[in-house]
């Protein structure tokens, strides 16, 4: 820890003057931010679902400014890139679970007490005896496993979200994914899942997640998408509810939620109830796209790599209404991410000598549905995969709060980390890694389907920094995140968001001028990504 730290100094002092001669620093004020926002976030955009008319629309209106800026197109037809999907819908009527308890079954309410994860391809019918794994979790680079010695065959586990303090957050976050988490279960014989949100990580309320829980999931179509194979059953358990699995076992979910809230090892146990689900999927095919755009870069042999900047356009749509709206209109989730690509874009265009390497502009959409167009592009880009050098990802960087500290998330991971830390110093804004471990952050945007393919990569997001300012961010959360108000109507700091522009277009300039491509650190987990790569 103290020596990464006295390193990344020690390059601070060498290299800060290099920005000082950066030929064009023009700054952003955030307006042309804002301009492009109120067109992406318009209610007639209508939340900008995956494959649906508001996305199509959001996407011609990105497409028409990426034309006008002159960005090369570099999808597959023009700027798009068609992306296939199947949308799951659960057929709620025709679908139960109840807890069966010495013989006698007990209802569970759909809805108020669970809730069908679509996104696995639920068998129809399930019925299996329960087992409590505590975090679930079992990573080999730490000698953890709360697995171990457990008979899972043929039954469904039951876990809490979170994982153990000594496991560092973006291992955690890898572990925590659906595909790795199952690999082991599925390894231990185990049939299904039922996952009981952390408390001290809820990021949205129970109530906002039961009213969408009919809004359809979607999966990319192909066989080297599917990571839950064999994954028959998949249910969330209202944490409020949670001792109707917990009674009988000598347990109690608060006891387990406490140890899980301050991170401490879970136990393991057989509960005395088991489970019995009936589910039926409605099945669609939908079709959805990315755009990409390049910027080429001049040097001889540099120009064919790429540095890329990526962002989700799509949103969740219209759900059930919130304080009489329906519509979910996504401003900082994520049309501001589109909006600073869109304006980094033209402003580099305008100065194409700085650039060394060529920059790629990734618009990927599906990202709501777990990742999709990212996950798609990175298996399957439209540039030679190996000339792909780094992913900066955007998404709700949130400028509710003057910029002075930026949280990098992947910052230990790859010396991008120590590049956006001399950037953001060079404009006197300070950086941390991610403050929030629990969140599981890191892989929960597009940034992970890069890092998946050996891509080194960060996402930045703007910190709070005193108790108040954490407050408007845990607030926005509570009250905006993925609901009808992170709309138009709220407020953000445009000097902020600026700033932010600011920022990562210097960023893209130093990675995509630097001699070196970036690497990951020689202790970094996700090494082994890079070195799949390179064999
Ligand atoms: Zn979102």
């Amino acid at each position: 820890m103290v020596r990464k730290l006295l390193l990344s100094l020690w390059i601070a002092v060498c290299l800060v003057p290099a920005y000082a001669q950066l030929e064009h620093p023009a700054s952003f004020d955030g307006k042309s931010w804002w301009e492009h926002i109120k067109v992406l976030a318009a209610d007639d955009m209508e939340g900008r679902d995956t494959g649906s008319p508001g996305l199509k629309k959001a996407e011609a209106y990105v497409v028409g400014q990426l034309k006008a800026a002159g960005l090369q197109p570099a999808g597959v037809k023009g700027y798009y890139q068609p992306v296939k999907l199947e949308s799951r819908r659960l057929a709620e009527k025709e679908s139960n679970a109840a807890l069966i308890r010495d013989g006698k079954a007990e209802a569970l309410n759909l809805g108020e007490d669970v809730i069908f994860n679509t996104r696995v391809d639920l068998a129809p019918a399930v019925e299996a005896p329960l087992v409590f794994v505590g975090y679930g979790l079992s990573i080999p680079e730490k000698d953890f496993d709360d697995l171990a010695g457990l008979v899972l065959k043929g039954k469904v586990v039951v876990l809490i979200s979170g994982s153990p303090s000594q496991i560092p957050s973006a291992l955690a976050a890898h572990y925590q994914t659906a595909g790795e988490r199952w690999k082991a279960l599925r390894a231990g014989g185990a049939i299904g899942i039922i996952s009981i949100p952390n408390p001290a990580s809820m990021d949205v309320p129970w109530s906002r997640t039961s009213l969408n829980r009919l809004h359809p999931s979607m999966e990319l179509v192909g066989a080297e998408f599917d990571e839950t194979a064999g994954e028959k059953l998949a249910l969330v358990f209202n944490p409020a509810h949670a001792d109707k699995l917990f009674a009988g076992s000598g347990h109690t979910f608060q006891e387990l939620a406490e140890l899980a809230k301050e991170r401490k090892p879970l136990p393991h146990f057989p509960l005395t109830v088991s489970i019995r689900a009936k589910a039926k999927l409605k099945k669609k095919a939908v079709e959805s796209a990315n755009l990409v755009a390049r910027l080429p870069g001049n040097d001889p042999q540099l120009k064919n790599e790429y540095v890329v900047l990526s962002a989700h356009i799509d949103h969740v749509g219209i759900g059930e209404p919130v304080n009489g709206d329906r519509i979910y209109n996504g401003a900082m989730d994520n049309a501001s991410g589109v909006a600073v690509l869109l304006d980094v874009a033209a402003s580099l265009k305008k100065h194409p000598e700085n650039l060394k390497r060529s920059l790629l502009f990734v618009f990927v959409t599906g990202e709501e549905k777990g990742l999709l167009g990212s996950k798609y592009f990175a298996a399957h880009p439209t540039v030679d995969p190996k000339s792909m050098v780094a992913n900066i990802n955007i998404d709700m960087f949130r400028p509710l709060v003057p910029l002075k500290m930026l949280t990098v998330l992947g910052m230990a991971e790859s010396d991008l980390g120590d590049a956006a830390r001399q950037v953001a110093e060079s404009v006197g804004v300070s950086v941390q890694a991610d403050p929030q471990p629990l969140r599981n952050v890191f892989v929960r945007s597009d940034q992970y389907s890069f890092i998946r393919h050996g891509i080194p990569a960060l996402a930045l997001d703007i910190a709070p920094t005193t108790p108040e300012e954490k407050q408007t961010y845990q607030d926005w959360l509570t009250n905006r995140y993925h609901a009808p108000s992170d709309d138009l109507d709220q407020p953000v700091d445009l000097a902020a968001a600026g700033k932010y522009e600011d920022i990562i277009r210097l960023l893209l300039v130093r990675v995509a001028n630097d001699a070196e491509r970036p690497q990951w650190k020689p202790d970094s987990f996700f090494c082994r990504y890079a070195e799949a790569v390179k064999e």
